[in-house]
């Protein structure tokens, strides 16, 4: 099969004076003193309801960007209806169809909506314009073109055939629909577990985060004007519980694309085994959870690079990533030439509002999570066997912003070594030299997550001995590099144990969920 060859989007730099600087900030100056009305987007109609909710931008959270409105039940049975009617033209679409439905959105992200998903994504998530490009410029765009390289791979494997017996498979998309929940913390994921799910030819319903209400909104533009038929790509908004439980009720359920909390994806997974008696088919789940990744570093490390990777592993994004550093291993010999550049890179970050392009650190996402972070950074001032060498500040009175800590400690089973916070929190167990190994075990046990994980090491031996011990440990494995940052067509992502049910997100592996393959054999 002959597509265009998948190419990561290149990252454009945003220097001062850069064309694409300007055009971004005035992008953004505009969408800012907009108010927007995020409908519903219910088969080819946009339902607005006489229920609403305020967008506001977490950095400023007094400013109204306008609302999006909230789905009674009704409105998810019928987009359940539109779904299922779309499916009956989108599941025989010949595939070139669909995948130039897809090439062209990622085309228009790539190129005219560029800085409108990302002003969009730097107002509505507080992330800078580095990130912003990262993620709701390139990764996105990523996510589409490999995955319709990888479509191909997929309809290329064929069995083996004779002069008698011609044995082929299909590759169909799954019988029903397919419910898409994504988080608010990557727009590319908001838009790839739709998208992924509906380039291999099934209709879906999806959820998106009610923190990622402006992005979610341009996307969802993009995919119409990419020529998406109606009713392929539903998208529905309002109580969680309520959505989930009127989608999983239809016998027409048949999978879950899943980005979010470990605890939400539980429920779900049960409240699937409650209703299995009513599928008319197996529901494929496919979850992307929690993490509490970690770096370890052995005494043969470079200090400058152990420090570089926490700093940026565990703050950009403001830690809000699944993968970002949040429990490191550093080995006493090391600390403290890793502490004191470590405490200096933090100091030097500036952090407010991303308009100001300055500013590395923006506000965390909402008010639940600024409180929840901030109980642990004050239990930590309190306890003896936690200290705080840099950062400990946080205030909401104009946005939910949460200075960059660093929190040490004597336990390496303390609460903040275990929990996920999901915020710009690190925390640092320094262990003796000659206890590499047994620490080694000490990082296996004390998460149930097993998302990402460093090791940093010159030596070869204590390299593999980590790669060895930590084999179950992080689903992305990474040695002498930070945890974070996996890039579309070169690292597959995802995790196993409590982080997920490791389908890989750009992967074959996670396109193959998506299908319900039909093997003929037909004789002469
Ligand atoms: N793929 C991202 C990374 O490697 C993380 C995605 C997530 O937070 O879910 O950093």
């Amino acid at each position: 099969f002959h597509v265009p060859p998948a190419e990561n989007e290149p990252i454009k730099s945003y220097a001062p004076g850069t064309p694409e600087r300007e055009e971004v900030l005035l992008t953004y100056k505009d969408l800012y003193n907009q108010k927007v009305d995020v409908p519903l987007y219910i088969g080819d109609k946009e339902v607005r309801t006489n229920n609403t909710s305020s967008i506001h931008p977490p950095h400023d959270h007094q400013h109204n960007l306008g609302v999006y409105h909230l789905a009674e039940k009704k409105n998810i049975e019928d987009s359940i209806e539109a779904a299922l009617e779309a499916r009956k033209e989108w599941a025989n679409l010949p595939w070139e169809q669909r995948a130039a439905v897809f090439l062209k959105a990622a085309e228009l992200i790539a190129g005219p909506y560029r800085q409108k998903m990302n002003a969009a994504t730097m107002i509505g998530q507080s992330k800078n314009i580095f990130q912003a490009e990262i993620d709701s410029a390139c990764e996105i765009v990523d996510f589409i073109r490999f995955n319709v390289e990888y479509m191909t791979q997929i309809y290329d494997e064929q069995p083996e055939s004779d002069s008698s017996a011609w044995n082929r498979v299909e590759h169909r998309p799954l019988e029903g629909f397919v419910y898409a929940i994504t988080p608010f913390n990557f727009t590319a994921i908001a838009g790839n577990l739709p998208a992924s799910a509906a380039l291999m030819g099934n209709v879906t319903i999806w959820k998106p985060s009610d923190s990622q209400m402006l992005s979610a909104k341009v996307l969802m533009n993009v995919f119409q004007e990419a020529g998406v038929p109606a009713g392929v790509i539903n998208m529905v908004m309002g109580d969680p519980e309520m959505i989930t439980d009127t989608v999983l009720a239809s016998p027409d359920f048949a999978g879950i694309h899943f980005t979010g909390s470990t605890t939400v994806f539980k429920n779900i997974w049960a409240k699937i085994g409650a209703n299995i008696h009513n599928y008319k088919t197996y529901p494929r789940i496919v979850g992307e959870t929690g993490g509490k990744d970690f770096i370890m570093a052995h005494p043969s490390a470079n200090p400058k690079e152990v420090s570089t990777a926490i700093a940026r592993g565990a703050f950009e994004f403001q830690g809000q990533k699944c993968s970002a550093a949040s429990r490191c291993y550093m080995p006493k010999s090391l600390w403290p030439e890793i502490k004191e550049q470590l405490v200096a890179d933090v100091k030097s970050f500036k952090m407010g509002s991303p308009e100001n392009m300055e500013n590395f650190i923006n506000a965390v996402i909402h008010e639940g999570s600024f409180d929840k972070l901030a109980k642990y950074i004050d239990q930590a001032k309190k306890d003896k066997d936690a200290e705080i060498i840099v950062g400990g500040n946080y205030d909401k009175s104009k946005g939910y912003f949460v200075e960059p800590t660093v929190i040490v400690t004597t336990d390496p089973k303390y609460t903040t070594m275990e929990t996920e916070l999901f915020g710009p929190v690190v925390t640092i167990y320094v262990y003796e030299d000659d206890k590499y190994e047994e620490t080694l075990h000490v990082v296996d046990n004390t998460s149930a997550y097993a998302l990402t994980g460093a090791i940093f090491s010159k030596d070869r031996y204590a390299a593999s001995l980590a790669t060895d011990i930590l084999q179950n440990a992080a689903g992305n494995f990474y040695i002498n590099d930070k945890c974070t940052g996996a890039v579309v067509g070169r690292q597959p992502f995802g995790g196993a144990r409590n982080s997920g049910t490791n389908d890989k997100a750009g992967s074959k592996l996670n396109l193959l969920r998506w299908v319900s393959p039909r093997l003929i054999k037909e004789t002469f």
